[in-house]
């Protein structure tokens, strides 16, 4: 089925803000199997819009909408929907009591013209807004003889995804009597574009499952998705297309596989703490340019408590000298950001937290502080086991930006301790 996304909204056009509601949705309707050929932007007029979405219409199978919805305009995106189908609109007694419900949860008044979000087109289905006041709205109908579907949802983004998530998706999933499955394989160490030219050939002869690469911060996902009759048969499709992207030459590069958002958004230490818990092993920390920003990642995982055993922000040499034993001639000769003082580091908070495992990063996160042998976003890491200590040096092109200094070095500390359990260190 041909999707096709019409944002409404005059200030997307004059660029006051930026498509988010349209960049989510194309991702999420491409993970359902949708294709996807135009995506529209309108203005805020009812002429442009009622044309936009006439054309729309006539070259897609399925229209979803976001904004104009709200009190304040004049409900032009339902007005032009309720139209395209020939609908009238009606007014909407449960909508009312949704939305009289929803003020007395914040405490505010209901004004008169949140009434205008109760006339719904007839017979469309209505998806409660919990989120905000404006309903979403499904609507389904023929068009010059043709079955169309259109979805309307709020544009504030906090509204639009959610009731995306939970309305939407729904109500869209059950057009195709299929199943739809995916699986991400999780790239480190290679560009989105280096990856991209090696699965080019796959990638366009792939139909079902389709094969997407996202660029993330600091790896590259690999979105396999499949569409079947059954759970089991598209599962079998997209482990075949995984089994086929490993043979490449980006298999190497490949550590981890996800198929639930949540451990696809946080595969590098969803995977830490799963090699952690398959060896029984406990980890931990020493952080200087992080200040315990891997150790917040892996507590932001339920259940971290059966492998973390904890973490030193050591800041100042002195905690690292005073509290994990970093020799005094280490620091006044090659540096704190040296890799003599990394493998300390490790060393230390390996026995001062009692772990198997530890890892520690010291560098420069800049924006100053940086020389011409040691430049803003150099770090060094270390890896401490009862095997030994591995140490290594990076530069990470931060574009002097700090907080991404920071986030690059927490994700490549994850990743030396899944390499190292792996042995491949
Ligand atoms: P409201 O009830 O808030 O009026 P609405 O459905 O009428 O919702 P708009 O008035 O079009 O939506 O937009 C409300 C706000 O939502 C905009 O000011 C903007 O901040 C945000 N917004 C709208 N469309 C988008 C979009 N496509 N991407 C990101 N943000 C958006
Ligand atoms: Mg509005």
């Amino acid at each position: 089925m041909v999707c096709e996304i019409l944002c409404v909204g005059t200030e997307l056009l004059l660029g006051d803000i930026v498509n988010t509601d349209g960049a989510f949705i194309a991702r999420e309707m491409a993970a359902m199997g949708f294709s996807s050929y135009h995506q529209t932007t309108v203005g805020d007029n009812p002429g442009r819009l009622r044309e936009a979405l006439r054309l729309a219409l006539s070259r897609s199978d399925v229209v979803i909408m976001t904004g104009g919805l709200g009190p304040t305009c004049d409900d032009i995106t339902k007005n032009a929907a309720a139209e395209a189908f020939g609908r009238k609109l009606i007014f909407d007694e449960a909508t009312r009591e949704d939305i009289a419900r929803f003020f007395e949860k914040i405490g505010r008044p209901m004004t008169e013209n949140n009434l205008s979000q109760c006339w719904i087109p007839e017979g469309a289905a209505v998806f409660y807004n919990k989120w905000g006041t404006a309903p979403g709205i499904g609507i389904e109908g023929e068009i010059d003889g043709e079955k169309k579907y259109a979805v309307l949802l709020p544009g504030p983004p906090a509204e639009c995804e959610p009731m995306f998530m939970e309305c939407a998706k729904p109500w869209l999933a059950r057009l195709s009597g299929d199943v739809i499955r995916s699986k991400n394989l999780h790239l480190y160490g290679i560009g989105e574009s280096a990856a991209e030219a090696i699965l080019r050939p796959l990638m366009e002869s792939s139909v079902n499952p389709t094969v997407a690469p996202y660029a993330c911060e600091h790896e590259v996902r690999i979105r396999v998705t499949a569409r079947a009759g059954s759970v089991e048969e598209a599962e079998r499709m997209c482990a075949e297309t995984a089994a086929k992207i490993r043979e490449t030459d980006v298999g190497p590069t490949v550590y981890a596989e996800t198929d639930d958002p949540f451990s696809a958004k946080n595969a590098m230490v969803t995977t830490l703490i799963s090699e952690l818990r398959r060896r029984g092993w406990t980890f931990a920390t020493a952080e200087s340019c992080t200040a315990g920003m891997i150790g917040s990642s892996v507590g932001d995982i339920p259940g971290a408590s059966d492998v973390f055993a904890g973490g030193i922000i050591s800041y100042a040499n002195e905690v690292k000298e005073n509290v994990l034993g970093v020799p005094r001639e280490v620091l006044k000769t090659v540096g704190a950001v040296s890799e003599p003082c990394a493998a300390a580091m490790a060393e230390g908070a390996r026995r001062v937290c009692g772990s198997d495992i530890a890892v520690s990063v010291t560098g420069i996160a800049g924006p100053g502080g940086g020389t011409p042998e040691k430049p803003v976003g150099t770090v060094c890491f270390g890896v401490s086991t009862a095997a030994g200590t591995y140490t290594e040096t990076r530069h990470f092109n931060g574009k002097n930006d700090r907080a991404k200094i920071r986030r690059l070095t927490t994700a490549h500390a994850m990743y030396l301790a899944i390499r190292t359990m792996r042995g491949e260190i």
